[in-house]
C-alpha cells in the first residue's frame, strides 16, 4: 500500500498513541507484505480495509464469525436484546435460555458459566479442576495456545516461574509422555488439558487419534483428575456437542468461545455433575459477564448452526478448498502440507523454512482478493458459498503461479 493510504495513515498515528502500534496476535506486522491493519466493514464472508479494497475472508476474524459477519437472524435478535437492556445491575432472562440451549447441545455439561473471552473459560477450567480436586498439577501440551495470561501466554515477557511452577508439559498424541508427565505429577494432579486437535502455529496440524483421547479419559479416571478439553478455537465448527464427540470421549469441564456468538464477545464453560460444587464455590466474574446482547446473539447463532448443520456445512466447504489447493499447486509444480480438519484449514509449503513461500503465497493471493494466513489455521464459515470458495482458489492460483516463479 501506498504510504498515504488510509491504513498506512492509522498505523502511523496508533505507533504514537499504543505500544508497537497494536497489541497481540492481531498486529498486522507479523504478516505478509500488503495485508491490512484496519478493517472498515465487514458483510458475510467479505472484508473491506480502511482502503476500501475487498477481500474473501478466510480467517473469520480468527474463529468467531461462524455464520459470515452481519448474520441476520444473529443481528436480529442481538438488536431486539440491545433495545431491551444489555448491562444491568444482572442478567436478562436470556442467560437461562443460553444455558439451557447449550446444556441441551453439549453431551457432557450439567451445567454451564459464561464469561468474555477464551482465556476467561480456559483459566476458569482450571480454577474449578483445582478447586474440585483440592489438587494442583496440570498437564499441559507442550506449544499448545490456551490464552494470554501469565500461566499460558506463549511470551515470558513479566511472567515469572510462580505462575507456572504447577504445570507439567506432555507431547499431543504421545500417550507414553502423557503418562510420564502424570507420573511427576504424582497426587498432585488436579487436570489434563487438551487442545481440541493439535493446532500450534506454523506446524502442520494433528487430529488427536482415538488411543491418545481415550488415554487422557482413562487417565482422568483412574486419577480423579479433571479432563479439561481447550474447544475455544474449534467448538462448534468440529461437532455442536463438543470436537471430541465423534472420538466418543467426553471432558469433565471444557472452554469455549470464539464461535459461540458469531463474533459477539462471550466465552462459557461447561462441566459435568461432579463439578459443580466447586463451580459454585470459585469466585468467578467480570463486569460484562452479564451483558445480555451477547448471550441473545448466542442463542440464535447455536439455533442456526443446529438449523444448517454448521459443521457439516463447513466441512464440505472446507474439503472443496483442500482438493481444489492440492490440485492447483501440483499443477505449478509445488508441495504443500495440508492439516487440520477441513473446515480450520492450515496450508503450509513443503521444506520452507521461514515460512517465507508462505507468506509469498499469501501476499500475492491477497492482490487477488483472498485473505488468507501463511502458518496459522484458518477458518470456514457457513456465509461461505462454493463459488467464493472457487473465488479463492482462483487466488490462490495466481499465489502458487508467483511462488512458482
Ligand atoms: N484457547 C485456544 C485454543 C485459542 O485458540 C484461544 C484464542 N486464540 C484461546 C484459548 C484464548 O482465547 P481468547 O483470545 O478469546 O482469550
Amino acid at each position: 500500500p501506498h504510504a498515504s493510504s488510509s491504513d498506512q495513515v492509522l498505523r502511523a498515528r496508533a505507533e504514537r498513541v499504543i505500544p508497537g502500534g497494536l497489541w497481540g496476535h492481531l498486529n498486522a506486522r507479523l504478516l505478509p507484505e500488503g495485508y491490512p491493519q484496519f478493517f472498515e466493514r465487514a458483510e458475510s464472508c467479505r472484508l473491506i480495509d480502511a482502503d476500501g479494497r475487498q477481500f474473501i475472508d478466510m480467517m473469520c476474524s480468527w474463529g468467531p464469525i461462524v455464520l459470515g459477519h452481519h448474520h441476520p437472524a444473529v443481528d436480529a435478535a442481538a438488536a431486539a436484546q440491545a433495545a431491551r437492556g444489555d448491562c444491568m445491575n444482572g442478567p436478562a432472562p436470556v442467560l437461562v435460555e443460553l444455558a439451557e440451549l447449550v446444556v441441551a447441545t453439549v453431551p457432557h455439561a450439567d451445567w454451564c458459566q459464561f464469561g468474555k473471552n477464551g482465556t476467561d473459560a480456559t483459566t476458569n477450567c482450571v480454577t474449578i479442576a483445582r478447586a474440585g480436586t483440592g489438587r494442583r498439577k496440570v498437564l499441559v501440551a507442550r506449544g499448545a495456545y490456551h490464552g494470554a495470561v501469565p500461566w499460558c501466554s506463549p511470551s515470558v515477557a513479566g511472567v515469572t516461574a510462580e505462575d507456572r511452577a504447577h504445570l507439567v508439559f506432555y507431547s499431543y498424541n504421545d500417550i507414553a509422555s502423557l503418562h510420564a508427565a502424570a507420573e511427576m505429577a504424582g497426587t498432585d494432579l488436579a487436570a489434563v488439558m487438551a487442545s481440541a486437535f493439535r493446532h500450534d502455529m506454523g506446524k502442520p496440524q494433528a487430529l488427536p487419534t482415538p488411543e491418545f483421547a481415550q488415554a487422557i479419559r482413562a487417565l482422568c479416571d483412574q486419577t480423579g483428575a479433571a479432563l479439561i478439553l481447550d474447544d475455544v478455537r474449534a467448538g462448534f465448527r468440529i461437532d455442536l456437542g463438543g470436537s471430541w464427540e465423534p472420538l466418543g470421549v467426553r471432558p469433565d469441564l471444557s472452554a469455549w468461545s470464539k464461535a459461540i456468538a458469531n463474533g459477539h464477545p462471550l466465552a462459557a464453560v461447561t462441566g459435568r455433575e461432579r463439578f459443580r460444587e466447586a463451580a459454585t464455590r470459585v469466585f468467578a466474574t467480570g463486569s460484562f459477564w452479564c451483558g445480555a446482547v451477547p448471550m441473545a446473539a448466542a442463542v440464535a447463532t447455536l439455533r442456526e448452526l443446529h438449523r444448517l448443520d454448521g459443521p457439516a456445512l463447513m466441512r464440505a466447504l472446507g474439503r472443496r478448498l483442500r482438493d481444489g489447493l492440492e490440485e492447483r499447486a501440483a499443477r505449478h509444480g509445488l508441495r504443500i502440507e495440508q492439516s487440520g480438519p477441513p473446515q480450520m484449514p492450515t496450508v503450509l509449503f513443503a521444506d520452507d523454512p521461514g515460512w517465507k513461500r508462505g507468506y509469498a503465497f499469501c501476499a500475492e493471493a491477497l492482490r487477488h482478493g483472498a485473505y488468507l494466513h501463511p502458518k496459522h489455521n484458518m477458518f470456514l464459515s457457513c456465509a461461505h458459498t462454493e463459488a467464493d470458495i472457487d473465488h479463492v482458489l482462483e487466488a490462490a492460483d495466481a499465489g502458487f503461479r508467483h511462488v512458482a516463479r
